[in-house]
């Protein structure tokens, strides 16, 4: 039985075609979580985490409404079973948010300028040179 999976419900069709890459970044978030973090600041080795997050729900979402190669059934399935995140797929609907990193940095309570993540600022905004990291996830920028 795969891993990925968290309940004993029939997954719909189109699920075996899916599973093998599910299960590879399940293996990978697993890796991540018990990974040694010595030396690493305890934001940095959530990182890895916040990322595999977003593949798994990006390679759900593109499945979905770019490659339209799932079921509306499997993606209702996989959101369901928090294999995707609904939230966060919500978002990349919207203009501007098409690249958001993670719904944490969009929650302008978390910053210290009371303002969106450091990550979310358009690239021309920022000053010449400055490189971007933001704190939460490590997002290099994903605005626009
Ligand atoms: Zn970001
Ligand atoms: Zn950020």
């Amino acid at each position: 039985m795969g891993k990925v999976r968290r309940t004993r419900k029939p997954a719909p069709d189109g699920w075996e075609l899916i599973e093998p890459t599910l299960e590879e970044l399940d293996g990978k978030m697993r890796e991540a979580e018990t990974e040694n973090h010595e030396g690493k600041r305890k934001v940095e080795s959530l990182w890895p985490i916040f990322k595999i997050h977003h593949q798994r729900s990006r390679y759900i979402f593109d499945l979905y409404y770019k490659r339209k190669a799932i079921s509306k059934e499997l993606l209702d399935f996989c959101l369901k079973e928090n294999i995707a995140d609904k939230n966060l797929m919500a978002k990349w609907k919207k203009q501007g948010y098409e690249n958001l990193c993670c719904l944490r940095c969009i929650q302008t309570r978390d910053t210290n300028f009371g303002t969106n993540c450091i990550c979310r600022v358009p690239k021309d905004k920022l000053e010449e040179g400055k490189i971007v990291e933001c704190v939460h996830c490590g997002c290099r920028g994903c605005s626009g």
